[in-house]
């Protein structure tokens, strides 16, 4: 646990890194499972790029999952169950987006999470366009790095209606696509990263801001030229991306 831990401090103030403008003050959350059944999140309120052990909370899956399927808990019985869910109650209260952690540490197949409101996505997913224009690649490494396809949630009360709702995306997307996704957009909200390691996360969080800040400047020159989905296609299945997606995964 301990080097879990160590290196989901370490990824939370990478995301947290002000000159990245991911994430400032409270915003953003991280997870990583334990797999025993618990997993840590951040704490409520705290900072990311402040990221310490105490600001970690380690949280019983069942306890948060069961809270999905249970319609009658209003905003005092979230707090009851966040309370109840932590494995030493002398922690810290856990984050609100605990239960979308959650979802994505089961259902979404992801070892590490990270959520955070990043300024350059956010300057998209807030117009009208909403995740439109993520839907459709620009060029390759954004389908190396951040998948095939992303799944999108439409805006909603953050907290156990967001997950709900991300339940029901995830599932959507993977009766379509036959996987998780790594990415999910929560429209006027941010990004959301399952990876298989916490460097996955990071890489997957940083190219995503990359591709929205082109998205953004493309405007500028006439709009940005898709790729054709065939292009796409072709990108996602040929094995030298393979090789490199895995490279680029490893590497420190
Ligand atoms: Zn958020």
């Amino acid at each position: 646990m301990l080097q879990i831990q160590e290196n989901l401090i370490r990824l939370s103030r990478e995301i947290g890194r002000e000159e990245r403008r991911l994430a400032i003050l409270g915003e953003g959350n991280t997870s990583a499972t334990l797999d025993d059944g618990t997993f840590l999140v951040k704490a409520s309120g705290s900072s990311l790029s402040t990221m310490e052990a105490g600001d970690l909370t380690r949280v019983r899956m069942d306890v948060a999952m069961a809270a999905l399927d249970d319609s009658t808990l209003g905003d005092s019985g979230v707090r009851t169950v966040l309370e109840s869910s932590r494995v030493d109650p002398s922690s810290k209260l856990p984050s609100v987006e605990t239960f979308l952690h959650a979802i994505c540490l089961s259902e979404g197949g992801a070892k590490w999470v990270g959520h955070c409101h990043a300024e350059s996505v956010l300057s998209i997913l807030a117009t009208p366009h909403g995740a439109n224009p993520f839907l459709k690649h620009i060029f390759p490494d954004a389908i190396v790095v951040c998948g095939r396809h992303l799944a999108v949630v439409p805006y909603i009360d953050p907290g156990l209606e967001l997950a709900r709702e991300a339940r029901r995306s995830l599932r959507a997307f993977m009766d379509t696509h036959g996987a998780a996704p790594k990415v999910i957009l929560l429209e006027n909200h941010g990004p959301v990263a399952l990876g298989a390691s916490d460097k996955e996360v990071l890489n997957i969080l940083l190219m995503l801001d990359k591709w929205a800040r082109i998205l953004v400047n493309t405007l500028s020159m006439g709009g940005p030229r898709f790729l054709p989905e065939s292009v796409s296609d072709r990108i996602e299945s040929r094995p030298d991306e393979h090789y490199r997606r895995a490279q680029i995964a490893q590497a420190q």
